[in-house]
Order: structure tokens, then C-alpha cells, then sequence
């Protein structure tokens, strides 16, 4: 990871005294970059890597410590402290019941996080919530809470698609008081965009029933994005937490270190799936590990630009984009794979590596790759570039020609399919990087 990365520059300066100037300098090169990568926001990097310049630089080296180890424990509590300390605490209101506005775009996770949000509250602090469905638009999202409601067996109020969201809101409190809810958790419309029909019903909602929380849930997924979403709706809305969804999925967490730095709002919880209990505590130290974990994918990609034949790679890539991959590159790949060093390691860099399905299966014993060798040899050209007409007699000629086993010809097809896949994820991740900047 980045932190190895770091212990490895400052190898060299072992035994001195003090961490220096240039020490701190060449370090934040490597920060900087895995920041970016993690989808921080630019002004958040600078202002990040000038504070912890300042601290790191001239500090004594503690006597456990390397100056290395010394510098990447400031980088962390840093990272930390930027992204607020644990805050998932939830309003007490003390006159029930407390009101908790659920906001956000469409899509965001709103109506899950509602759900989830009140199986919490009832699982951890024994409380009595009331779901509100006051999306009035979105077709069937009235339905989408009450289907919760039923799974979590708990009420929601509803009063149908043709009264204001501010009514409903309105009754809502008042049903809660006489039926003795302590929470009632108000789930409310999104839109794909922030407009201002949104904000000024949403403002009128917030005037109506006078929140304890107004929630933001953002998508993870949506990187820099999600920092423009959660500036707006705090400057229009003003909002009091934010949970992060679906961290469960690939992206690399930037999101969370800049929302909090930019809008000062802390993260309260995070979405880790759609399940109703996939609702997290947010762990500053957690996301800060995953967010440094990311120069684990800066390292595979400078390995891999060290070890690769610069026009080969640039034409594997146009390839592994128009998906043509054939048989052949995958020799190639094979080969220039094995220049790098043992293929586990390198998989084992990608994020979300452990996800990525079929991935045991891709475990290549480095001898096995001469058999892999022979039997790609075995074929003709258009097998080599249309795996899919090798059917159960090409399978024998084949497995004969190469002096392997048909089940060493399946598994190899089946490993070049995965392989085609994992590509095609790589590829994804880092368009997606080049595109913000990221990395160069
Ligand atoms: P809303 O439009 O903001 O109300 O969003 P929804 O609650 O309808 O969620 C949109 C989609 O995101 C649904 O398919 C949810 O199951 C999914 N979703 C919400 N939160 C999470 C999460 O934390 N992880 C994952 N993987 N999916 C989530
Ligand atoms: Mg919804």
C-alpha cells in the first residue's frame, strides 16, 4: 500500500534525527497522487498536504519509529482529523417525538437509508420509529417504503400521492404523537439534479415540521460529484449529517474526506449494501486506510508502465476497449505478466480485488503457463480470435495437439473469459481516473 510506498522512500534516511524538508517533499508526491486518485477534492488535497508538511517536517523521529512510519502516522491521524472523529450520534429530541428529514438526489439511497436508519434506531436504541412516505412523484415510491415497512414490520404513514408533502409531513407528526413514536423518519422526493422546485419544497417541509436532523445521503459512487450535491443542499437546506451509500461498491472514498471538508458536516453512517441491516457507524480510521490502501493501485500501474512495452500496452488497451481481445494478447499478456512478478500480487493490488468474481479461478501457477502456452499454440487463427466457435471436438483436437487435457482446455478458456473481464473492470477504473485527473 501507500504506506509501504512511503516506508520505502524514507529507507534511505533511516537514523537521522529529524524528518526533513525534502524527506516530507518526496513523501507528499506520493500522498498527493493517491488523494487525487481517491477522488479528493483538489483544493482539499492542497490545504491537506501543506498541514501536514508543516507538522511532519522538523519533527523529532520517535525512537520506535522510522521517520517514515513517523511521517505516514501524521498523514493518518491527519486524514482522520479531517474527516471529523466518529459522529454517529442522532438527535434526542426532548420533546417527542424527534424528526429526522431524509434528503438527497434520486437514486441516492433515500428510501433504503430510511428503512435501514429505523431498523437501527429500534435494533441499537430501542426506539419506536415511524417511516413517512412523502415522495409523492417517483412512481411506486410510496409502495417502495410500505414494502420495507412490512419487511421491517413497522408502520409507515402514508396519506397517497395527491396530498402535499408538507401535509403529509404535517399528519405525520401529529399521528406519531398520538400513537407515541419517539422517531419519525421522513422520507422524501429526489431529484436527478438540484432544482429549485426540489429545494423550495424540501425548505417548506423543513419549515413545517422543524427537524431535529436533516440527513443528506449521498451516493459514494458519484466521487467529486457528491461534493457539489451535499455544498448545495447544505448552503439552500442547511443539513445536519450526511450518509454515505453504497461504499460497498468499488469506489475509492474520496467522496467521504471531501464532503466533510468542504461542507464541515460530518458523516454519520454509511450504506454498505441493500440489505436492511447494511447500515454502518462512519470510521474516520477506516476510511482513511482505504483511501492510503488506493496507492496500492498507483504501484500496479507504475509496475505495470516499468515492465510492459509501451506501444504493446497501448495497443492492448485500444483492444481490451473494443473488447477484441483474442487468445493471442492473452499469450502476450501472459508473458509480459510474468516480467512483472508473481500474478497474485499483482491482482491482490486491485481494489476490490476480493470481489471480483472468479477470481480464484485466475490463480495461474507460474509452470502452468507453458501448458497455457502449448495449448494456445494448438489452435488455429480464427479460434485464437473467436474463443466461442471452440466447441467439445475443437476441445479434444486441441487438448491432443497440445498434449494437455480437455479440462485443462476448458479451464483455460474459462480463465480467459474472467481474465476479459477483470480487464474490462481495470479499464473502467482507469478511465475513470485519467478522466478526473487523477493520475498521469
Ligand atoms: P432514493 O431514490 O434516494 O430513494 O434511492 P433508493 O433508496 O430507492 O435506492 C436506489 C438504489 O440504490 C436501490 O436499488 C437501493 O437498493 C440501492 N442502494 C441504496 N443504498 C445502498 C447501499 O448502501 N449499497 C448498495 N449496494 N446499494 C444501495
Ligand atoms: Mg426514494
Amino acid at each position: 500500500g501507500l504506506a509501504d510506498r512511503l516506508q520505502k522512500t524514507m529507507q534511505k534516511i533511516r537514523g537521522k534525527g529529524k524528518v526533513t524538508e525534502a524527506d516530507v517533499k518526496e513523501m507528499m508526491r506520493e500522498v498527493r497522487l493517491a488523494l487525487l486518485y481517491a477522488d479528493v477534492n483538489l483544493k482539499v488535497v492542497k490545504d491537506f498536504i501543506k498541514k501536514v508538511s508543516e507538522r511532519a517536517v522538523g519533527q523529532e523521529v520517535m525512537k520506535s519509529l522510522t521517520p517514515g512510519q513517523q511521517v505516514i502516522k501524521v498523514v493518518k491521524e491527519e486524514l482522520t482529523e479531517l474527516m471529523g472523529g466518529e459522529q454517529s450520534k442522532i438527535a434526542v429530541s426532548p420533546k417527542p417525538p424527534t424528526v429526522i428529514m431524509m434528503v438527497g438526489l434520486q437514486g441516492a439511497g433515500k428510501t433504503t437509508t430510511t428503512g435501514k436508519l429505523a431498523n437501527l434506531l429500534r435494533k441499537n436504541y430501542n426506539r419506536k420509529p415511524l417511516l413517512v412516505a412523502a415522495d409523492i412523484y417517483r412512481p411506486a415510491a410510496i409502495n417502495q417504503l410500505q414494502t420495507l415497512g412490512k419487511q421491517l414490520t413497522m408502520p409507515v404513514f402514508s396519506l397517497g400521492d395527491q396530498v402535499s408533502p408538507v401535509e403529509i409531513a404535517a399528519k405525520a407528526i401529529e399521528h406519531a404523537k398520538a400513537e407515541h413514536h419517539d422517531y419519525v423518519l421522513i422520507d422524501t422526493a429526489g431529484r436527478l439534479h438540484i432544482d429549485e422546485n426540489l429545494m423550495d419544497e424540501l425548505k417548506n417541509i423543513k419549515e413545517a415540521v422543524k427537524p431535529d436532523e436533516i440527513f443528506l445521503v449521498v451516493d459514494a459512487m458519484t466521487g467529486q460529484d457528491a461534493v457539489n450535491v451535499a455544498t448545495s443542499f447544505n448552503d439552500q437546506l442547511g443539513i445536519t449529517g450526511v450518509i454515505l451509500t453504497k461504499l460497498d461498491g468499488d469506489t475509492r472514498g474520496g467522496a467521504a474526506l471531501s464532503i466533510r471538508a468542504v461542507t464541515g458536516k460530518p458523516i454519520k453512517f454509511v450504506g454498505m449494501g441493500e440489505k436492511m441491516d447494511a447500515l454502518e457507524p462512519f470510521h474516520p480510521e477506516r476510511m482513511a486506510s482505504r483511501i492510503l490502501g488506493m496507492g496500492d493501485v498507483l504501484s500496479l500501474i507504475e509496475k505495470a508502465q516499468a515492465n510492459v512495452d509501451e506501444e504493446k500496452a497501448r495497443e492492448l488497451e485500444k483492444k481490451m476497449r473494443s473488447a477484441s481481445l483474442t487468445l493471442d494478447d492473452f499469450l502476450d499478456q501472459l508473458s509480459q505478466v510474468r516480467n512483472m512478478g508473481p500474478l497474485d500480487d499483482l491482482i491482490k493490488m486491485l481494489p476490490g480485488a476480493n470481489k471480483i468474481k472468479g477470481l480464484n479461478n485466475l490463480k495461474i501457477d507460474e509452470k502452468q503457463i507453458a501448458h497455457v502456452e502449448a495449448i494456445i499454440r494448438s489452435m488455429t487463427k480464427e479460434e485464437k480470435e473467436h474463443p466461442e466457435i471452440i466447441n467439445a471436438s475443437r476441445r479434444k483436437r486441441i487438448a491432443k495437439g497440445s498434449g494437455r487435457t480437455v479440462p485443462e482446455v476448458n479451464r483455460l478458456l474459462k480463465q480467459f473469459e474472467e481474465m476479459k473481464k477483470m480487464m474490462k473492470q481495470m479499464n473502467n477504473m482507469t478511465k475513470k481516473g485519467k478522466k478526473k485527473g487523477g493520475f498521469k
